[in-house]
């Protein structure tokens, strides 16, 4: 896992009081990303995963049905 910054505005967190992880829908890449972690029995911090502070949050939250890519669009927008 990435260490819980914003990566909206990069402010660190205070995790868990503030803000928190967003999985975002998953890409045909981040499905391929996933099998062959499994099958290596890795972990990592996911490529449709993100942290988010407090105030981008509930924003992102709403966004999860998109992929990461779009969501990050319009939250940096
Ligand atoms: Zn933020």
């Amino acid at each position: 896992m990435k260490p819980p910054i914003c990566c909206i505005c990069h402010k660190r967190l205070d995790y868990p009081d503030d803000g928190g992880l967003i999985y975002f829908k998953k890409r045909q890449s981040d499905k391929e990303w996933q099998k062959t972690m499994e099958k290596k029995g890795m972990v990592g911090h996911p490529p449709y995963a993100e942290w988010f502070c407090e105030i981008h949050y509930e924003k992102a939250k709403e966004l999860k049905n998109l992929t990461i890519d779009e969501a990050m669009g319009i939250l940096k927008d």
